[in-house]
């Protein structure tokens, strides 16, 4: 039997409960399916007060809203957070001892409970099962429903038992929500929990607030030194891809006298709560940290977001930016890339077991670089990625948009590139390549006869670092590959014809503050 709540006994429990004026977007309606007894599955941004939707419903309907989350860490902070507004609420997991989790079962089991946080490794548990069938469930919640699709960043195995919520649940809602979903993550996830006619809910994905900005790394240190400058005294965080570059990093700031702080896997718990706690206090402006930073972490002010290596994917590079203006002031992400890094996390994704798993980690490198290389609005990028459509040309606040870029033709230039590939049959790296081109007189290129083919020397124009991204361009966008192995080498692939036969032009983004020998043109293949 449903009870019908009013909109004004909805609007008061918003003040009482949670002491909010007005709902956010898409809150209201979230929350009015979920009391007319309906399945929903809703795509918000981090941030958006998903928490809400659900909470507020728990405390309205009676018996006990289960929810499914999979970060144990982040739920101790969920349930304090509800009991703070007088919400009861309580958690189960394998963190707990056995005493811990009898108590809860207790409280549970009498009905004492409106909110349940639950790992979802316990719905293997039969006894965990058997309990939840023999309790009044007001409604199921299952977050982060994306770790439920392979086609996710973070899949999880343990979701898969998940449809079983589903059929426990019974007549009271399932409510999934996500932070992340892609067109085909939404349909595969939709798929798998097997949702009943579900009321959809897809936020704008789009953070007005936050400026974007890609550049090509040429060196991190100094990069992030000279955006460090610009944000003195705010508050950031550094991601960097590995535990050794973030205590690098760390070091280096702490050398300069910055307030910084690394923050990974690797330091034990106490020095990583530390840690984590002067930053979300101001104590330290930076936080220098592997992806094992920020779930969770509400800190409103951080002002900047540095990508000091590629991100794994689009879904991190938008959430971990997304960390950044939580409290609606401007805040400025930075990507750092090259091609270099795209080899390094090659390197790792070679070297994983697994066939889909590499093929997902593949898929996701090869979406991201070409983010990072376009010259596409990043902002239009990023919300196209998640299926939304972007509707202005200009967004004003990205890199590609404010026009702090030149396009230039670099047509003759891949030629004469390509070229001198062909030239050598394709049997040589990058390195060597570029040195033919440049006209590098060195040992290697005259033991090979390398300064007699035609394009030796052609390319003298621009300088090493214009051909490494005119490489790392051609690489991106599949004109060239380079082969596996411990001597990679360079070589064509089948959208090379078009270019050297002048039937595909090559662009590419450089900054308009790049040095000017960078941007002066070569000369033409005679
Ligand atoms: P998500 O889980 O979607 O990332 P949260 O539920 O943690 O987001 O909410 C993000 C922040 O927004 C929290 O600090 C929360 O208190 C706040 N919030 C949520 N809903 C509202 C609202 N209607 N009015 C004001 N603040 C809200
Ligand atoms: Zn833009």
């Amino acid at each position: 039997m449903r009870v019908q709540i009013s909109d004004e006994a909805v609007h008061e429990a918003l003040q009482r409960v949670f002491g909010f004026q007005a709902f956010r977007p898409n809150q209201r309606e979230v929350v009015r399916a979920i009391l007319e007894g309906r399945d929903v599955f809703a795509v918000m941004p981090t941030g958006g007060g998903k928490s809400l939707c659900y909470q507020l419903p728990a405390v309205l309907l009676p018996g006990t809203c289960i929810v499914v989350s999979p970060l144990i860490a982040l739920m101790k902070d969920q349930v304090d957070g509800a009991r703070a507004n007088g919400i009861r609420a309580a958690f189960l997991n394998s963190s707990q001892l056995p005493e811990e989790r009898q108590m809860v079962a207790n409280a549970l089991q009498s009905g004492e409970l409106e909110l349940l946080y639950v790992a979802p490794e316990r719905f293997a548990v039969d006894s965990f099962r058997a309990m939840l069938r023999g309790i009044r469930i007001s409604m199921a919640v299952i977050d982060e429903a994306h770790c439920i699709s392979e086609w996710g960043h973070d899949f999880r195995p343990d979701y898969l038992s998940l449809s079983a919520l589903v059929d426990l649940a019974g007549m009271a809602p399932v409510a999934a929500f996500t932070a992340t979903a892609t067109e085909r993550v939404q349909a595969d996830t939709l798929l798998r929990l097997a949702l009943r006619d579900p009321f959809l809910v897809r936020a704008s994905f789009d953070r007005p607030n936050l400026s974007y900005e890609v550049l090509f790394k040429d060196s991190a240190d100094r990069q992030i030194l000279s955006i460090l400058r610009r944000f003195s005294g705010k508050a950031g965080i550094i991601y960097r891809a590995s535990r050794k570059s973030v205590n690098d990093t760390a070091a280096m700031l702490r050398a300069k006298g910055f307030r910084a702080l690394p923050y990974h896997a690797g330091l034990d718990d106490r020095e990583r709560e530390q840690n984590q706690n002067a930053f979300i206090r101001d104590e330290v402006d930076v936080i220098i940290a592997t992806v094992a930073f920020g779930m969770g972490i509400d800190k409103s002010n951080i002002r900047f977001v540095i990508h000091a290596d590629l991100p794994k994917s689009i879904e991190n590079y938008y959430q971990e930016t997304g960390r950044a203006g939580r409290d609606g002031e401007p805040a400025h992400c930075t990507l750092l890339y090259s091609q270099g890094d795209i080899a390094k996390v090659r390197f790792f994704i070679d070297a994983m077991a697994d066939g889909e798993e590499r093929a997902r980690a593949l898929f996701a490198l090869s979406t991201v670089s070409a983010f990072a290389a376009s010259a596409v609005c990043r902002r239009r990028a990023l919300l196209e990625h998640f299926g939304e459509a972007y509707s202005k040309d200009n967004c004003g606040s990205c890199d590609v948009c404010t026009g702090n870029f030149d396009t230039i033709d670099c047509s003759v230039e891949s030629q004469i590139l390509l070229s001198a590939m062909v030239r050598t049959d394709e049997r040589f790296g990058a390195c060597h390549v570029i040195d033919i081109v440049t006209g590098s007189l060195n040992k290697k290129i005259k033991e090979l006869g390398h300064d007699r083919i035609k394009t030796f020397g052609a390319g003298k124009g621009r300088d090493k670092k214009f051909w490494r991204r005119l490489v790392d361009e051609l690489l991106v966008r599949g004109v060239i590959m380079k082969t596996e192995g411990l001597y990679p080498v360079i070589i064509l692939t089948e959208k090379a014809v078009a270019v050297l036969r002048g039937e595909a032009g090559i662009e590419m983004l450089m900054r308009a503050d790049a040095p000017k020998a960078e941007r002066k043109k070569a000369e033409p293949d005679p």
